[in-house]
């Protein structure tokens, strides 16, 4: 059965999810249709312009992200189909897609005086993860967004240090332990980060706890600003 798919995937041409027309897996005129994701800062859920973290919301020293800019709602059931497939079904193809929709809504709340001030990376996944899934859609997406928009990408900033257990199989108290120290720098760029912005991009929302856990590591090695660039969250 599988192979069957894949064949098929192969012979069928590309249309759109939600009107199956045009040669786009999301056209256009079906993402403006779909709601945008609400500008909010991420640590209260209130209304925020150019989901920028509130100055006081960041007050505790506790939170270490600027930005969580999300592109669509999850609950969106074509939305969750796309997913699904490039997730689970290996279509890359769909990802790299969406990587323009996310730099379109990223300019227009950016201001960008200077290129060089920005610099693009992406979060690493486990060797065996990544055979599993044949591809990381952080990496897939960071390399387009970086190419097009003409900002620098480095791909491997971020490392992890050991193998993370399974979330899904712990309490909630194992998991804030099992995700921590899971990343480090690589020492090796470090001069690289300093006073930079820093966009990391990824395709669904990583849990609160990975968010803030790699935006403190790089806000430590001086940079900047940390941005997350991600295209559905509930
Ligand atoms: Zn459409
Ligand atoms: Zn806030």
């Amino acid at each position: 059965m599988q192979i069957l798919k894949f064949i098929f995937d192969f012979i069928a041409p590309k249309k759109c999810y939600s009107c199956k027309k045009h040669w786009k897996f999301l056209c256009e005129d079906c993402l403006k249709i779909f709601y945008d994701f609400e500008e909010i800062c991420y640590v209260c859920k209130n209304f925020s312009k150019n989901f920028e973290v509130h100055e006081s919301c960041k007050k505790e020293n506790t939170v270490f992200y600027d930005k969580i800019l999300v592109l669509k709602h999850y609950k969106n059931k074509t939305i969750q189909k796309l997913i699904k497939d490039w997730k689970f079904y290996w279509k890359r193809e769909i990802l790299e897609e969406f990587w323009y929709y996310l730099y379109e809504k990223f300019i227009r709340n950016e201001k960008i005086r200077k290129l060089d001030d920005f610099l693009v990376i992406s979060i690493p996944s486990y060797f065996l993860r990544k055979w599993k899934r044949w591809y990381n859609s952080s990496e897939v997406l960071a390399k387009s967004f970086a190419k097009f928009s003409k900002i620098n990408y480095k791909k491997n900033i971020l490392k992890k240090v050991k193998q993370t257990k399974q979330q899904s199989k712990l309490t909630r108290e194992q998991r804030l332990v099992n995700l921590k120290d899971s990343f480090k720098i690589n020492k090796k760029y470090l001069n690289q980060i300093k006073d930079k912005k820093i966009i990391i991009v990824d395709d669904v929302i990583s849990t609160w706890t990975t968010i803030n856990e790699v935006s403190k590591i790089l806000k430590e090695s001086w940079a900047s600003k940390i941005i997350w660039l991600i295209i559905a969250s509930d």
